[in-house]
C-alpha cells in the first residue's frame, strides 16, 4: 500500500474546487474588426472614411478546420468570457498535472 500524498492531495482538491466555479468553457478567439464594402461612393470609401462595423468573429478549430462564427457585441462580451475561463480551466489542469507529477515522485522508487 503507497502512503497518501496529503499535502499534495489538499492543494489538488482547491484546485479543482476552482474549476467546479468555472461555468461555460469554449476555445476559440474572439476579433473585432470594421471593414470597407465594395461600393465605391459608400461612406466606408470617403474621406475620413466611415467604416462598416464593428464586427465580432469567433474562430475556432472545430475537426481540423478552422471555423468562423459572425457574433453580435452582446454574444462577444459572453464567448470572450468563456474563452477566458477554459484559458483558466487549462492553467489549473495544469498545475493539478505538476502536483500529480510530484506525487507520483514521492511513489516512485
Ligand atoms: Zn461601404
Amino acid at each position: 500500500m503507497l502512503p497518501e500524498k496529503d499535502e499534495f492531495r489538499q492543494e489538488v482538491s482547491e484546485l479543482l474546487r476552482e474549476i467546479s466555479n468555472m461555468g461555460f468553457l469554449i476555445h476559440g478567439t474572439v476579433r473585432k474588426h470594421s471593414m470597407r464594402c465594395g461600393h465605391p461612393g459608400c461612406k466606408c470609401h470617403s474621406d475620413p472614411p466611415q467604416l462598416h462595423g464593428p464586427y465580432y468573429d469567433w474562430t475556432r478549430r472545430v475537426d481540423g478546420k478552422t471555423k468562423t462564427v459572425r457574433l453580435t457585441e452582446e454574444q462577444a462580451l459572453l464567448v470572450e468570457k468563456w474563452i477566458c475561463n477554459m484559458r483558466k480551466v487549462e492553467e489549473i489542469i495544469n498545475k493539478v498535472e505538476k502536483l500529480s507529477l510530484a506525487a507520483f515522485e514521492k511513489i516512485k522508487k
